[in-house]
C-alpha cells in the first residue's frame, strides 16, 4: 500500500493521548480534521489502537516494569514511537540514560528459559527500593526477558541504579538465573 508523506506528522505520544480522548480541545479538534485528511497518520493511530491494552498500561499507568513479548516492541517501533533498547547478558551491566525523545525503554534480560516454569524478578532500585514481581509473563523459547521501564519515571531519577535479578521457582526451591545492573544517569 502506499501512501502520501505527511508534512507535519503526528506524534505517537499525542496519537496516544488521542486515542484515550485526553486531549483537550481545541487540539483534539485540530488531530481530528487532520487524521481525516492524512492517511500516514491515521495509519499509525491505527498501529497504535492495534497494540491496545499492553500499552496504555506502560503509557499511562506509569508502571515500573511491564514485561511484554518482543513482538510487541517491532510493533510500537513500526507506529513510529522512538525505542531506546538496552541488551544485557546475565552478570551483565550497562551505563543507561533516557532522553526527551524516548517513548519506551526497553531491556531485553538474557537468560536460559527453556526449562522455567515460573519467573520471578526482583528489582532493587537505589532511588525507589525492593520488588518482586511473581510469576511474570514470558515465552520459554526466546532466551530472553523483555521489561519495559516507565520513561515517565526514569525522567525522574537522577544518578540511580538498579539491580535486577530473575529467578526460576521450581515448588519451595528458587534457582537464580541472572544478575542485571543498570546505572543510570540523565542524558549530559
Ligand atoms: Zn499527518
Amino acid at each position: 500500500m502506499t501512501r502520501a508523506a505527511c508534512g507535519a506528522p503526528l506524534a505517537p505520544p499525542e496519537l496516544m493521548q488521542y486515542w484515550l480522548g485526553e486531549l483537550e480541545e481545541p487540539r483534539e479538534r485540530e488531530l481530528d480534521e487532520h487524521l481525516f485528511a492524512c492517511g500516514a497518520c491515521s495509519e499509525r493511530l491505527r498501529a497504535i489502537v492495534d497494540l491496545g491494552a499492553a500499552v496504555r498500561q506502560v503509557f499511562l499507568e506509569g508502571w515500573l516494569n511491564v514485561m511484554l513479548p518482543e513482538p510487541f516492541i517491532r510493533g510500537l517501533q513500526s507506529a513510529g514511537f522512538q525505542v531506546r533498547e538496552y541488551e544485557l547478558a546475565a552478570g551483565g551491566s550497562v551505563n543507561c540514560t533516557v532522553t526527551p525523545e524516548d517513548d519506551f525503554v526497553v531491556s531485553y534480560l538474557r537468560a536460559p528459559l527453556t526449562d522455567v516454569r515460573r519467573l520471578d524478578v526482583l528489582i532493587d532500585d537505589s532511588t525507589s527500593g525492593q520488588f518482586r514481581a511473581n510469576d511474570v509473563a514470558f515465552d520459554p523459547a526466546a532466551g530472553m526477558l523483555v521489561a519495559v521501564t516507565s520513561t515517565a519515571y526514569l525522567r525522574t531519577l537522577q544518578r540511580s541504579q538498579q539491580r535486577v535479578r530473575l529467578v526460576a521457582v521450581e515448588g519451595a526451591e528458587e534457582r537464580v538465573l541472572g544478575d542485571y545492573t543498570f546505572n543510570h544517569s540523565p542524558p549530559k
